[in-house]
């Protein structure tokens, strides 16, 4: 049975504004438009707006015009807009996710659930937005006072990927709305309809023209990069691949722009012999399957006590071998298609090499043949060390399970990567749990839980999983300068 019908599908599609959103107008881009796919069939949904660097640069222009006076806004009125934008997402929930589900493939509850977390954001920081401070302090001297205030950092431009189309917007755009910052959005090319939707219901509820400006491209690096050098832009906050990541950084030394960088991660799922292995193997369906694998926070390998791997790799290896693979729109689906055909091929690359070197595929292994982008859950057990998927992102539905001897022996394993973004750990000793937590090199810890996203927690990375933190009270202060006023008294 399909929770969806065509006419349904066509009717959401059909709404989504497809130009770009400069300075309050919706326009065409000047060169031409892009298609957007439902990576579930490979066909094409609608094509949007394709915009050149003048487009780019106009946007820009649009954002800087409009910053002192959004600046000056209250606010309380800032605050209020978010709320008002809260509100309308969750009251169009059902259309949203179906949207999501047709650009991006994750079956429509999850797009649901990232409809919910996504809006949050809107909420959390239309309270942050009337709790921005400032000090007063003596001096250590007693002569004169130091105050500080804190001010909108400027223009910023977000770019954002496609795996999580609203949520990676949201996580930006609040913070900015809410400190008083304009901004120039970019969501990835794959899966711009949410977005235009988010900008649209933005402007719904009063945003003021300008202070949101959205640019859908097919030459990202093209219509980008005169931005980044452009002497007004203030800010870049970044998410998506460590590699592109780091050539961002290098353009915006040029202009020493603030960054905040949400980047790839190597997430380590840690199950000590002493854990409830029923709710670790839990923990892991969440860690490892939401989003069909393809998020930051992905459990990309599993390190499990010696005592109790080949147990975990079992039932593991039961749960994900009974989901439900198919277009996310149906409503007994469980795990979408992957995004294309190249992350597709890098997946089964990933388990090809692991298996060449001698690893086991417990369950799965295999791309679907057919329409759209599918790759089943797969469960590999006896993988070496040396196995190329222990160390790359692989952004898909494979677990692989390796056991370990000790405590010791487990966080050098889960610390053996470039990335640092998150880690989890699953024990019932409490002084184990805090030792291992401290030792691990990641800037988030599930500790018992498969799921850290959170819009009131600090979310993001170490070392090359970037840093900045997106959400939280730290949130804000991304979009925040400090500025100091030595007072004479
Ligand atoms: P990506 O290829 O790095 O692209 C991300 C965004 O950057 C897209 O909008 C893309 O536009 C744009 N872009 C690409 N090249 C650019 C350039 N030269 N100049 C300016 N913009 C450019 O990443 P992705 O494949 O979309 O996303 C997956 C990655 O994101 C994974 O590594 C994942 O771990 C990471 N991620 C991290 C977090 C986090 O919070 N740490 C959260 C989610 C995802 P186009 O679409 O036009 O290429």
């Amino acid at each position: 049975m399909s929770t969806t019908t065509a006419p349904a599908e066509q009717k959401i599609v059909d709404e989504v504004p497809k130009q770009l959103y400069i300075g309050g107008e919706w326009r065409d881009g000047a060169k031409g438009t892009l298609a957007v796919e439902d990576p579930a069939t490979g066909e094409s949904l609608c094509e949007v707006a394709d915009a050149s660097t003048d487009d780019a640069k106009a946007a820009l222009t649009a954002a800087v015009e409009a910053g002192p006076d959004w600046a000056a806004h209250a606010p309380r009125e800032r605050g209020e807009i978010l709320r008002r934008a809260f509100e309308a997402i969750v009251s169009r929930a059902d259309d949203l996710a179906l949207l999501m589900t047709l650009e991006m493939g994750k079956p429509l509850a999850e797009s649901k659930a990232e409809i919910a977390y996504g809006a949050e954001f809107f909420r959390w920081f239309s309270e942050e937005a009337v709790r921005i401070n400032g000090t007063y302090a003596t001096n250590s001297n007693g002569q004169g006072r130091v105050l500080t205030m804190k001010q909108p950092v400027g223009p910023c431009l977000l770019i954002t990927p496609w795996n999580f189309p609203l949520a990676m917007g949201t996580r930006k755009i609040g913070p900015a709305i809410a400190a008083g910052c304009t901004m120039v959005v970019k969501p990835a090319q794959q899966t711009p309809l949410s977005m235009l939707m988010l900008v649209k219901i933005l402007e719904d509820s009063g945003l003021p023209s300008g202070v949101v400006n959205l640019i859908t491209a097919s030459s990202s690096g093209e219509t980008m990069a005169p931005l980044i050098a452009d002497g007004r832009l203030r800010k870049l906050s970044f998410t998506g691949s460590t590699e592109i990541g780091r050539k961002l950084m290098e353009q915006a030394s040029e202009n020493l722009l603030r960054l905040s960088m949400e980047l790839g991660g190597n997430a380590p799922f840690i199950v000590f012999d002493d854990a409830d292995v029923d709710a670790a193997v839990q923990g892991a369906m969440i860690a490892k399957m939401r989003n069909i694998g393809e998020a930051c926070t992905s459990a990309n390998r599993f390190h499990v006590a010696d005592k109790v791997a080949e147990q975990f790799a079992e039932k593991l290896a039961e749960k994900m071998g009974a989901l439900k693979v198919g277009r996310g729109t149906e409503d007994d689906v469980q795990v979408g298609p992957l995004i294309d055909d190249g992350q597709r091929s890098k997946v089964a690359q990933l388990v090809e090499d692991a298996i060449g070197r001698g690893a086991k595929a417990v369950v799965g292994g295999h791309a679907r043949d057919g329409a759209g982008y599918f790759y089943d859950p797969t469960v590999l057990t006896d993988v070496p060390d040396d196995a190329k998927l222990l160390h790359e992102e692989i952004f898909g539905p494979v677990a692989p399970v390796k056991g370990f001897g000790d405590e010791d022996e487990a966080i050098a394993a889960a610390n053996d990567t470039e990335y640092g973004l998150v880690a989890y750990v699953y024990t019932n000793d409490l002084k184990r749990a805090l030792r291992v937590v401290e030792r691990l090199e990641t800037g988030m810890v599930g500790l018992n839980q498969g799921m850290v996203s959170n819009a009131g927690a600090p979310f993001g990375g170490i070392k090359q999983s970037g840093f900045g933190r997106e959400g939280g009270s730290e949130g804000i202060e991304e979009y925040l300068e400090t500025k100091y006023v030595a007072v004479n008294l």
